[in-house]
């Protein structure tokens, strides 16, 4: 089964895709994770990227279709796209791409969040340097030992997008570019929606009952 996580930023995708990752064995594939770590290494497109994803646009098509090429090529099946797509053209890539594999996507799951929540929550949010288990400072802080409770990790990190100014963009971004994909999976007959404000093992749960029912 390939699906897609489809919500704004802070919606709770990654959380729930390392879930169905750990509970599935499903494999997750995050665009945002694949750039930070192009940026990272210092490479030419990591540099290109770097100052984009800092503004909270959206880098370019063919950047993020060329890295989900590579990692599908590569084979496997039982993908979760995270964070991908984020623009029709990357939508009719993917069909596209599945297509060349003989695989089809199975469900498109969108989080529904509302947007002080999504601020809430992005401005609280910080990763384990080591697993990138996620924390909340009001809902799930960092343990009083301060020791990753996933990993036993003691470098703990925010993302340098994970600011007021740049979450307004980042959401102008998901409306304008990617919540027509909302209508788009619609009509395909793939959509679902979940509320995703709720606890994060009711999420979960309410996914679940969208994959197996
Ligand atoms: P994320 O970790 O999914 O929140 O992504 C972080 C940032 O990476 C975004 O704000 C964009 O700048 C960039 N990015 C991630 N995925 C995509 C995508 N599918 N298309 C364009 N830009 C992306």
């Amino acid at each position: 089964m390939n699906i897609i996580l489809l919500g704004p930023p802070g919606a709770g995708k990654g959380t729930q895709a390392r879930i169905l990752v750990e509970e599935r064995g499903m494999t997750q594939l995050s665009t945002g994770d694949m750039l930070r770590e192009a940026k990272d290494s210092g490479t030419e497109m990591g540099k290109k990227v770097a100052e984009v994803m800092a503004r909270g646009e959206l880098v370019t098509d063919e950047i993020v279709i060329g890295l989900i090429r590579e990692k599908l090529e590569a084979g496997g099946s039982g993908f979760i796209f995270d964070g991908f797509p984020r623009t029709l053209k990357q939508a009719d890539a993917l069909a596209e791409l599945l297509a060349d594999m003989g695989q089809t996507l199975d469900k498109v799951v969108e989080l529904r969040v509302n947007d002080e929540a999504l601020v809430e929550r992005i401005t609280a949010r910080s990763t384990c340097g080591d697993c990138g288990e996620v924390y909340n400072d009001i809902t799930k802080p960092i343990p009083a030992d301060g020791k990753c409770s996933n990993c036993g990790g003691t470098e703990f990190k925010r993302r340098a997008d994970d600011n007021a100014d740049s979450l307004k963009k980042r959401l102008m971004e998901y409306y304008k570019q990617t919540s027509p994909l909302i209508g788009y999976y619609y009509a395909k007959g793939q959509h679902c929606r979940v509320d995703g404000l709720g606890e994060i093992d009711d999420v979960k749960t309410a996914i679940a009952g969208k994959l197996d029912g």
